[in-house]
Order: structure tokens, then sequence, then C-alpha cells
């Protein structure tokens, strides 16, 4: 065992969108400086950093510069390529490891190795070429096309409903290599936020319950309404055999499918904290990011405590506009008089339509008790109730 990274040394992050911004409130706290990777001059967490290097994650001279100023690395963007992990590997120690960051980023590697580790995964297929496509089984429709690479918040997907749907599918995708997955009867969603260790031990947060709009995340409740003990135990149960299996150490998040039939599905991987776990901040007595931070710098991982009921709201650029289609402000002051209301603003210049501004976490000692104010902060914010 390596003797822990104590606070007092910096802790890198590539990648500087909100979880970035997180992580380094999470590290700060514990008294850690943070150095972030990112080229956009005023990413969320290089504003709120020690250090901000502003180079394209591949570059040679950026990287060095993060091997040089950090004790440890990890990363908050799913598409930070695995190779600048690999590459800063040799320098420092880093959480996750490039390699299993490079199963979660393609879809057909990440399918395989859910099935491998004995979890149920979408039944699907692999789409590089013509011959792939036209001997896609009848089973497989209707379904989702997903590009195998590079997707997040439903992009990169198209639902097919039959043949014809799908060859064109895969031509507005680009031809890109894809995976058709199965269109699944979903009763509903839940994920799970699992750290592990590099002696394999792992702690996990509550099961979250999450609700998309228009294929991007909207609300995560917690405690999970619908998710009996059972059915906790198998959702542990699969995420703790995938980060096995990876042989991970850090936080990964699992998303998972329960089906109306009851049985329960891995969605797939995020190699990194996950917008569904941002509640831990506001609900928990440690957070996705306080775990984060104790996974790379080796220090003890203790189980989170749920000592608040939660629902999240995810707050996109779209609130930012009046039915007129007018920039505006929302009404903080209001959403802030509510008890228990928590608001996250990640310090993003601009508002746009679908992009991630903020979140706000309503806590309570009950979850009728959120509920109530989540209906209240709808209200104000002018979105869709529960
Ligand atoms: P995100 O970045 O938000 O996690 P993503 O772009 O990586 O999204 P997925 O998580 O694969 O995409 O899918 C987005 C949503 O589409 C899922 O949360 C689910 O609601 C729906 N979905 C995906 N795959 C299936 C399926 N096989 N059957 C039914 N619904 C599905
Ligand atoms: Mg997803």
């Amino acid at each position: 065992m390596t003797a822990p990274i104590l606070p007092g040394a910096t802790l890198g992050v590539l990648g500087g969108g909100q979880l970035g911004r997180m992580f380094a409130h999470a590290a700060q706290q514990l008294g850690y400086r943070t150095a972030v990777l990112d080229a956009d001059a005023s990413s969320p967490a290089g504003l709120v950093s020690h250090l901000h290097v502003q180079t394209g994650y591949l570059d040679a001279g950026g990287l060095a510069r993060m091997a040089d100023a950090c004790a440890a690395i990890t990363t908050e963007f799913e598409n930070v390529p695995a190779d600048a992990l690999r590459t800063l590997a040799a320098r420092v120690p880093t959480a996750p490891a490039g390699d299993a960051v490079a199963v979660c980023q393609d879809r057909a590697a990440e399918k395989a190795l859910i099935e491998r580790c004995g979890v149920p995964c979408a039944p699907h297929a692999l789409i590089e070429t013509e011959a792939q496509l036209a001997a896609v089984a009848d089973s497989l429709l209707p379904g989702i096309l997903k590009t195998a690479r590079m997707g997040y918040d439903g992009k990169g997907q198209v639902r097919v409903r039959d043949r014809a749907a799908l060859v064109a599918a895969w031509t507005e995708l680009g031809r890109v290599p894809c995976v058709l997955e199965q269109m699944l009867a979903l009763d509903f969603e839940i994920s799970l936020v699992i750290a592990r260790d590099a002696q394999g031990a792992s702690v996990a947060l509550p099961i979250q319950r999450n609700l998309h709009r228009d294929g991007i995340l909207a609300v995560t409740e917690v405690p999970a309404p619908g998710v009996d003990a059972a059915l906790a135990e198998r959702a542990h149960d699969a995420a703790r055999r995938i980060a096995d299996g990876l042989g991970y150490v850090g936080v990964l998040c699992v998303e998972l499918f329960v089906l109306k039939d009851g049985s329960l599905v891995a969605n797939e991987m995020a190699p990194r904290p996950h917008n569904s776990g941002h509640h831990s901040i506001d609900s928990c007595d440690v957070s996705q990011f306080d775990l984060q931070v104790r996974c790379m710098a080796g220090l003890p991982l203790v189980a989170p405590r749920l000592h608040s009921a939660a629902l999240m709201l995810n707050l996109l650029g779209d609130l930012w506009f009046d039915p007129a289609g007018r920039e505006r402000e929302p009404d903080w002051a209001a959403v802030l008089a509510l008890p228990g209301a928590h608001l996250h603003l990640y310090g993003k210049t601009e508002a746009r339509r679908g992009r991630k501004m903020g979140h706000l976490t309503l806590t309570a000692s009950s979850p009728e008790g959120a509920r109530l104010q989540v209906d209240r902060a709808a209200a104000i914010l002018g979105l869709p109730g529960l």
C-alpha cells in the first residue's frame, strides 16, 4: 500500500466542466490545490482552480505541465482521450486508469465488458459495415441506433422502427461505427455511483431514480421510489461486478434500466462522478466528489450516509429565455426562499438551449417534503412538475 497523498498537494483534473468544478470544490475543502487541463479560458473548473493549463487534452506540453504540477490526476469528462491518461500515468498516478476509461468510451467494448461481468445488458448488434447492417436480427427492431463513440445527453442516437429507418439512421449518423440496441420496455431508470479503491474495496451512494426529458437527465430522486431492498441489492451487485471487472480505481456511475417485467439491465457506465449523483453534495455526508478525491489521493473510503431525502432538478439553458425567446435571468431569489433549496450554478457565461447551466437540489426530512418543494421550485422556474 502506498502512502496517501495528503492535503496541501495539488490534485489535477482533465476537463474543466461542471464536474471538474465540483471536484475542485471538494478537493479544496480538504485543503488540496487543484489544477485543470481545458483549452477553454472560461471553463467552469478552470475559473476556480489554482492552475489552469489551457491546451488540448493531447498537447504534450500541456500534459507535461499537469504532470509537473500534480500529485495525482483524474478526469471529469467522458470524452477526454484515454491516451491523455495513459501518457500521464507514466509520470503520475491517475484514477481512473486510461484503459478503464477507454472501455466506457466505446459502447461496443462497454457492452462486452458488462456481459463478461455476468450483468445483463440490452440485446444489441455492432454495425460497422453494410454487411452487418443487412444482417441485423429482426428481434432488435424497433431499436435505438447509437454511435459507438462520443455520444452524450442523447446526442448521436436515433430511434428506428424498422429496417428502412435503420438504414436511413446509419446514413444520418455518418455511417460511423454504431450499436443497435433493442428498444426495451422500461418501467423506470436508476443509477448507482460506486467508488473503488486500489485494494478493491468499494462504497456506494444510495440508488438514484432518474427521469430524462428529450434524452437529457431532468430529475433525480433519492431514496429511489419503487426500489425495494432486493432490487437495490441486485443493482449494487451489478455495479460491484462491473467495477471489479474493470479493475477500476475511482468513481464510476452505472446507469441501469428496470424493465416492466421487473428485470434489471445495465445501460452504460460513466468513468467519473455523474449528473445523477449531484444530489449527494447536499443529501449525503460524503459526496461523489469527496469520493473522487479520496480515491485518487488513496484516502480511506467511508460509506456515504443519506441524511436527507432529495430531488435534483437540472437547470438547462432554456430557463434563461422567456416564451418570446428573449434572454432573462431565472428568479433565483424566489427559488432560494424555499427551505432546503441548494442552488448550484456552474459559472457558464453563455446560456444555450439544452446546455447544463446548473442544478437545484431540494432536501427535506421526508420524500414527501422534498416533492412538495420540487413542485414549488418547478412552478417558479416554469419547469414541468414531477
Ligand atoms: P447520457 O449522456 O444522458 O447518459 P447517452 O447519450 O449516453 O445519455 P443513453 O444513456 O444510452 O445515451 O440513452 C439515453 C436515454 O435513452 C436513456 O436514459 C433511456 O431513457 C433511453 N434509452 C437508451 N437506450 C434504450 C433502450 N435500449 N431501450 C429503451 N430506452 C433506451
Ligand atoms: Mg446515459
